[in-house]
């Protein structure tokens, strides 16, 4: 279980937000589909994205068996772990993906449909982090592989078309993100996420060089 720290989902989302991310083709005249819509959209694009993936590779990839939304404390627990609001979570246990969809919601309306394709994507690759059985010294490797391969799963659905990134401001954005990241750069606190800088750094190389790159 690797929650997402919100330090880190701002940070993305704001460099997200900027690129205008929308799904193809747009529902309305702003380009966006519900919310609810790019839940689904976010999870159907990144299984389908890691099934070619594996499929390349000669291996099977294994769809979760839950994806749950909740609200404040009645979600899911994991590993007799109990869920928390604010937060979005894989579970190994039970190979699941549970998220407040209440929070979730607010960060759509306020910073638009990229968080959910930053925030869904992350957790999924936890999941295959679970299925490659990678191992990792330090949980902060895990978060930033996590984050590379959310880079890796966009530019691929944006390179193949299915989702639409518009110019935005970069240099700014990433100026933005410098802030938003967590205050401490504690590599061997096993809760560390890592800085924005280094989150911000690996989901770039994600989205430059692909998940091949993480
Ligand atoms: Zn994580």
């Amino acid at each position: 279980m690797k929650p997402v720290t919100r330090a880190l989902i701002v940070g993305l989302v704001l460099l997200l937000a900027g690129c205008g991310l929308v799904r193809q083709p747009s529902m309305d005249t702003e380009g966006a589909d519900s919310f609810e819509d790019d839940i689904r959209t976010a999870r159907t694009l990144a299984e389908e994205f890691w099934k070619q993936q594996f499929s390349q590779l000669g291996q099977t990839y294994r769809p979760i068996a839950d994806f749950i939304p909740y609200s404040g404390r009645s979600g899911p627990s994991c590993g007799g772990e109990e869920s928390v609001p604010n937060n979005a979570f894989y579970c190994p246990l039970g190979h699941f993906i549970a998220f407040d969809k209440q929070w979730m919601e607010s960060l759509w309306n306020e910073m638009g449909d990229g968080s959910v394709y930053v925030i869904i994507p992350h957790e999924f690759g936890h999941a295959v982090q679970a299925q490659l059985e990678t191992r990792f010294e330090l949980n902060v490797q895990a978060e930033l592989q996590a984050d590379c391969y959310a880079g890796g799963t966009l530019s691929a659905l944006v390179g193949s078309g299915v989702l639409q990134a518009q110019d935005g401001d970069e240099n700014e954005l990433l100026l933005s993100l410098a802030a938003a990241g967590d205050p401490t750069d504690d590599w061997f606190n096993p809760a560390a996420h890592g800085t924005a800088e280094q989150r911000q750094a690996s989901f770039v190389i994600g989205y430059r060089d692909g998940v091949g790159g993480c």
